[in-house]
């Protein structure tokens, strides 16, 4: 006897709604798709630089990078579940960008404007009305943190967020620096440590940055705090 036509409890609970479940085939975390414990009103999704050229590769590969799609994919359906904003971050270089070795600066050329290396990964399933945030534009100028030279903080405060929970690459770059702009421009902090990787230059930068992350006020949760 077969318990496959059994209604799977994790699945169908909203009408017409996916479980992530539906999208992802690749989950080895169990986990409820419908509760949200702790998320309220303010909060907003951070999705840093999860970009081609970042993952496994790519022209400026992050080790394990990739590993970081699957987990946000879960957290981009929890907030899309309680109808609260997702912004994603991306460098969107010229070039000639003043970041590459070739201007002098200590990249390899990476993220070039409209390049397939600049492209989100197919499998990170950005909603389509989430707000993205190109950075480092223009060809003097770098950016790390996504507020950079943007309107990010614009943007989230007249949406009224007062909490933004961060993930994305690499922990060590970008995340660290999006994560110090958001606490000095008032936000709260979740760092979503098991949504993060590092560069690793210089060993052992990753875990400074978390810790750097951390003296600064930022906290940390992962995804079976959501899940609960
Ligand atoms: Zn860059």
């Amino acid at each position: 006897m077969s318990n496959r036509s059994l209604p799977s409890p994790a699945r169908g609970r909203g009408s017409g709604v996916k479980g992530v479940n539906d999208y992802l085939n690749h989950s080895d975390l169990t986990m409820q798709t419908s509760n949200i414990s702790n998320l309220c009103q303010s909060d907003a999704l951070i999705i840093v630089d999860v970009q081609n050229d970042f993952l496994p590769g790519g022209a400026l590969g992050v080790s394990q990078g990739d590993q970081v799609v699957p987990l946000l994919n879960h957290y981009i359906q929890y907030f899309r579940r309680a109808e609260l904003p997702v912004y994603a971050t991306r460098d969107w270089h010229p070039p000639d960008h003043c970041s590459f070795t070739a201007q002098g600066g200590i990249w390899p050329p990476h993220c070039i404007a409209d390049s397939e290396g600049a492209q989100f990964p197919p499998d990170l399933l950005i909603p389509a009305d989430s707000q993205i945030v190109s950075k480092a534009t223009t060809r003097n100028q770098d950016a790390y943190s996504g507020f950079q030279g943007t309107r990010l903080a614009q943007q989230l405060h007249s949406a009224g967020v007062l909490r933004v929970f961060v993930g994305g690459l690499a922990t060590d770059y970008c995340v660290l620096n999006t994560v110090k702009d958001a606490l000095k421009e008032g936000f709260q902090v979740v760092l979503l440590k098991d949504a993060i990787r590092a560069v690793n230059l210089n060993p052992g930068d990753g875990d400074r940055a978390i810790q750097e992350m951390l003296e600064l006020g930022a906290t940390t949760q992962q995804l079976e705090d959501l899940a609960a």
